[in-house]
């Protein structure tokens, strides 16, 4: 008989000891434990002997010595909820593809994950899931390749965690956005002129400015000038 990794008076303790690493499934699995116990409990009969708790594939897997069904039935509940929930924070997640590595992570523990395994495989970039076949390219970042954490709003293709990447990427340049529109006047369509609408700041007190830059010029040079006096613009600004 294998070694029983349990304590049947003190559940809590036991599955925090085994499940250090996943936090996320440790109320999962304390929940199962319960049922078991006080079914047992109320039978009069000895509560299985609990042998491994383990990941496996992205999944959670809870073995014991020989038991019965209604046992294996509650333990099930438990594996099978560990699939949609985040193995670190229990926030809801689904199974990603971390370069063969399969782990059930939401967004933002995947993102720790990659930075953590970025220096062990260092491909540029981190892409994740790109050997799941039976991954919906359409529900996956199009930055990290995470699947399933889309945002559906502002023609977003990419996972919250890339969002909040560039914004604070921005934010460190103090440049949130450059929009351009050209102008040109029907008579004279050398006469163009490009307006730049350029909106950046701190801690989202946001400035606009529009440069207009005009004469007959070409497309790059354009785009040369414009950038200097968004420069110019910018560093102006950061030095008050
Ligand atoms: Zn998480
Ligand atoms: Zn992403």
């Amino acid at each position: 008989m294998r070694r029983n990794l349990i304590d049947w008076t003190d559940i809590e303790a036991s599955v925090k000891r085994h499940m250090e690493s996943r936090p996320g499934w440790i109320p999962l699995v304390i929940e199962v434990l319960e049922t078991i116990k006080e079914h047992a409990d109320f039978t009069g009969d000895q509560p299985p002997n609990i042998v491994e708790i383990k990941q496996k594939l992205g999944g959670l897997r809870i073995y014991t010595d020989p038991s019965p069904d209604h046992v294996l039935s509650v333990l099930e509940r438990a594996e099978i909820k560990a699939e949609s929930t985040c193995e670190i924070c229990g926030n809801a997640a689904r199974v990603q593809d971390f370069y063969g590595y399969l782990a059930c992570r939401c967004s933002w523990c995947a993102h720790d994950l990659i930075d953590e395994r970025r220096g062990v495989h260092s491909p540029e970039p981190y892409i994740l899931n790109q050997r799941l076949p039976e991954v919906d390219r359409d529900l996956c970042c199009t930055e990290c390749g995470y699947f399933g954490q889309r945002v559906q709003a502002w023609n977003e293709t990419r996972c919250p965690v890339c969002i909040m990447n560039d914004w604070l990427l921005k934010m460190a340049s103090n440049l949130v956005s450059i929009q351009s529109q050209i102008l040109q006047k029907a008579e004279d369509p050398a006469a163009e002129a490009v307006k730049y609408t350029v909106v950046y700041g701190h801690d989202f007190t946001f400035r606009h400015e529009v440069f207009k830059v005009t004469g007959h010029m070409r497309a790059d040079d354009l785009l040369e000038r414009c950038a200097h006096e968004v420069r110019v613009a910018i560093e102006g600004d950061s030095d008050d």
